[in-house]
């Protein structure tokens, strides 16, 4: 399996300004190195703070690294044009916690959906009405929910459409950032079993971040631990009961209920 993403060496420093009566710059990212394989699904997995979410965003562009580089298919990523970070943002896309950041309340689910198709200009009219009714289908919801409202829906189905939304444009790239976490615990194994499957059928890479390492260890292939802004263990899920994990690790996997 070659490599698709490679984050080499980042940090970063979040300036105080940001954060009110801490007048201290905040390391959240402490040089941090890994790769993750071409159909992977690759769990982070670190407590609330642990920097999960800025690695996610640096990855995302949607902020800067302070220092190091980042590959996408051996392409350095921290120094795209305009043109080249708009075909980059085709190929990757986010599940955030929340749905409402991807989803406007005010808008119908088939209008937001074909708002995305729209942007991205991927295919005729008819090809995207076959490719909506084909991934409604997919995470087994009725064609119905296209006239509903994103507050109408349940959490469960709110993170459905999430990833429908994320999918219909066919990215190499998933990131799913505390995807499940809002969830009860049995919509939450529902949600991870839709992601097992629709990772098998759509063959995407899978950067799946949470902070419980019961939910990683149970969807991802292999597992990156960060603690502090530090990357301080990499292993495969197989090998997570192996006395050469971190001592951080072995306390993570004490709470575990597999
Ligand atoms: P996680 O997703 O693992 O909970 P984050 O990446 O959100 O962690 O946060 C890592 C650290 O960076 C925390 O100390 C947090 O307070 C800080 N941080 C996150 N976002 C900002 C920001 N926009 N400005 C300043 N500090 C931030
Ligand atoms: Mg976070």
């Amino acid at each position: 399996m070659n490599e698709i993403l490679r984050i080499e060496n980042i940090s970063k420093i979040y300036k105080d300004s940001a954060i009110l009566f801490r007048k201290k710059d905040n390391l959240a990212l402490d040089n941090v190195s890994f790769a993750i394989k071409r159909g992977e699904i690759f769990g982070l997995v670190g407590e609330s703070g642990s920097g999960k979410t800025t690695l996610s965003n640096i990855i995302l562009r949607l902020i800067k690294e302070t220092s190091g580089k980042i590959y996408f298919e051996d392409k350095d990523i921290t120094k795209l044009t305009k043109e080249e970070l708009f075909a980059y943002r085709k190929k990757l896309q986010v599940v955030f916690q929340n749905p409402y950041q991807a989803l406007n309340p005010k808008k119908t689910i088939g209008f937001s959906i074909r708002e995305i198709l729209k942007i991205h200009k991927v295919g005729t009219e008819e090809e995207n009405k076959e490719k909506i009714r084909q991934i409604l289908e997919e995470i087994e919801m009725e064609e119905d929910v296209l006239g509903y409202y994103p507050p109408n829906l349940s959490g469960g189905q709110k993170q459905r459409i999430a990833i429908a939304c994320a999918l219909i444009i066919e990215p190499e790239f998933l990131i799913i950032d505390e995807g499940v976490s809002a969830l009860d615990v049995s919509i939450q194994a529902q949600i991870l079993n839709l992601i097992k499957k629709l990772q098998e059928t759509h063959n995407f890479t899978c950067l799946f971040i949470s902070h419980d390492l019961n939910v990683i260890a149970y969807l991802c292939d292999r597992i990156g631990v960060l603690y502090n802004g530090k990357l301080v263990d990499l292993f495969e899920t197989k090998d997570i009961v192996s006395p050469d994990r971190n001592e951080y690790t072995k306390t993570l996997f004490k709470s575990i209920k597999i």
